[in-house]
């Protein structure tokens, strides 16, 4: 089973991909994450993508779909989420001559919906663990024991550089004049089921499940 996982920054893509890889055995393709892992071992990828990331840009196609195509191939048998990835058209296009070269099809396109204004309350009080990287938020989602990761154990937590206001706004600018255009284009291939990703966590889970399952 392949799936994108569509939607602004702060949607909640990074969450119902980590359910969507424990629960159904799917590789996780994150891009944020993989470019995130390259600037800090200062990586040429890295060095490229550092300064557009921290402006809150788009690193190039080339350079995405260079990294995916590597990434799709050695995905697990069961199949793959996508998460970042396609975020503009020449992307998406690009993502369907190589799962077509590798004989591979997707069966879910999911957009998570949701107001920008809540996705500026919902990004600013993120952060994450930094040894295992799960994720909390300072109103939403705190760990059970406070400042103890639910998850390892671990008592450091990261924010992310570009989970400032003035980057967010940017991110969002970005989202809707690259990444938008790509609804459409899987609208139009019958792909593409939106789900309300104002609601809550648990729910949105519920929902996609009872998609994919
Ligand atoms: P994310 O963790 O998905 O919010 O991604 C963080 C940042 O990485 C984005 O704001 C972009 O600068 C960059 N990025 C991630 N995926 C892509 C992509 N598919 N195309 C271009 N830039 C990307």
């Amino acid at each position: 089973m392949n799936i994108i996982l569509l939607g602004p920054p702060g949607a909640g893509k990074g969450t119902q991909s980590d359910h969507l890889r424990d629960a159904y055995g799917l590789t996780k393709l994150a891009t944020g994450d993989m470019l995130r892992e390259a600037v800090a071992a200062g990586t040429e990828l890295g060095k490229k993508a550092k300064d557009i990331m921290a402006a809150g840009g788009l690193v190039s196609d080339d350079i995405m779909i260079g990294i995916i195509r590597e990434a799709i191939r050695s995905a697990s048998k069961s199949g793959f989420i996508l998460d970042g990835f396609p975020r503009t058209v020449p992307q998406a296009e690009a993502l369907d001559a190589m799962l077509k070269e590798e004989g591979k099809a997707l069966n879910h396109v999911i957009e998570l919906k949701v107001d920008d204004e809540a996705l500026v309350a919902r990004i600013s009080g993120r952060f994450s663990c930094a040894k295992c990287g799960a994720g909390y938020h300072d109103h939403f989602k705190q760990p059970k024991v406070a400042g103890v990761c639910d998850a390892c154990g671990h008592t450091e937590f990261t924010r992310r550089a570009d989970d400032k206001a003035e980057t967010v706004a940017k991110r969002l600018e970005a989202y809707h004049a690259q990444t938008a255009p790509i609804i459409p284009y899987y609208k139009a291939k019958g792909a593409l089921t939106t789900l309300d990703g104002m609601a809550d966590i648990g729910q949105v889970t519920q929902a996609i499940d009872a998609l994919v399952s």
